[in-house]
């Protein structure tokens, strides 16, 4: 199968799967699984933060930054496209007591500046109080520049403010840009990064942030159900996640460059080229063919794709250069 509906659908390596098997394991509860611990530790100091967690999700991973920078009544900005807001269940709201104050994410991914100002909260009763930042990198597969997060740190610092980096694909963004994860995490209070992805760890997202974040983020992780006990069996995968899958991104994204031209190439589809960034291509599907029926007919010949109109196709590991040309080529055949 050929599946491009996420780089989620990654399957682990041989490596990893090796791994897990022979990983040194304790409860991770007590603090006593060295596998967990030492991953935990290796993150820290590749991402520059003082400390790192474990957790079973990247959706996690996020509802915990945001519950140990705001308390109840607080709110946090983030765009109206945010994974954070819009497709993780509303539970900073539902889990949390908090806020979201979206703001619209521009045609690049970011945030206008002025935008984020307007819209933190005087010191008013009326008012939620405005905490955190929260800007996601990549965002729909779109880098967000050095320049603009500069920026947006010196304006989170200058008005009090948190900022929390939805890091999901950040190595995606890092290995586009040829440049470190850690130059990218650099400016923030906290990161979530998704080991799960792109990265083919079976299972886990890492948080980042300052000792005192992490102890809480603990609690927290603790009571929504998040404490797992013999945690090295995956968190061995997910070491070998950000030290043996990160530079191959850069294949990924070289596939998804290579499936959005000649997709662009074709009157069936409308596509904006200079978008794909990283490892996303979005192409939109002429009125006259039925996503529905192309999903099931491509099924049939063994190639996955999320049945809209507006195609969201994701390149990882398990998608081959090859794969792409097989893709075309059976499109092709379909709809002429
Ligand atoms: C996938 C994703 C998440 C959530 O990760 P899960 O592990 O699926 O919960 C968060 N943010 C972004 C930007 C994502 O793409």
């Amino acid at each position: 199968m050929i599946d491009f509906r996420s780089d989620t659908v990654t399957k682990p390596t041989q490596a990893m799967r090796l791994a897990m098997s022979n990983a040194e394991v304790g409860d991770d509860v007590y603090g006593d699984d060295p596998t967990v611990n030492s991953l935990q530790d290796m993150a820290a100091e590749m991402f520059g933060f003082d400390g790192a967690l474990f957790v079973s999700s990247g959706t996690q991973a996020n509802l915990l930054a945001l519950m140990s920078h705001c308390e109840r009544g607080d709110e946090y900005l983030c765009g109206q496209q945010a994974h954070n807001y819009k497709f993780e269940g509303g539970g900073a709201a539902v889990l949390g007591s908090i806020q979201p104050q979206p703001l619209n994410n521009q045609a690049d991914g970011s945030i206008l500046l002025q935008d984020i100002e307007a819209a933190i909260k005087p010191d008013d009763v009326h008012f939620a109080q405005t905490r955190l930042l929260s800007l996601e990198n990549t965002i729909g597969g779109k880098i967000l520049s050095q320049d603009y997060l500069a920026q947006a740190q010196s304006l989170a610092f200058n008005r009090g403010l948190k900022i929390h980096l939805d890091g999901a694909r950040v190595a995606n963004a890092a290995v586009a840009q040829g440049i470190g994860i850690a130059d990218i995490t650099q400016y923030f209070d906290s990161v979530s990064i998704c080991l799960s992805k792109g990265l083919c760890a079976p299972i886990g997202s890492i948080l980042l942030g300052d000792e005192r974040l992490i102890s809480k983020a603990t609690r927290w992780r603790k009571m929504l159900g998040g404490g797992m006990r013999q945690a090295g069996i995956i968190a061995a995968a997910a070491k070998l996640a950000l030290t043996e899958q990160v530079d191959r991104l850069a294949d990924d994204h070289h596939n998804a460059s290579t499936l959005a031209l000649l997709l662009a190439d074709m009157d069936e589809f409308t596509v904006d080229v200079s978008a794909v960034q990283t490892n996303i291509v979005f192409a939109t599907l002429a009125e006259h063919i039925d996503p529905k029926a192309l999903a099931l007919k491509l099924a049939n010949k063994g190639i996955i794709i999320s049945p809209n109109r507006q195609l969201r196709l994701v390149t990882h590991k398990d998608i081959s250069a090859n794969d792409i040309s097989v893709f075309v080529n059976t499109v092709k055949q379909i709809i002429r």
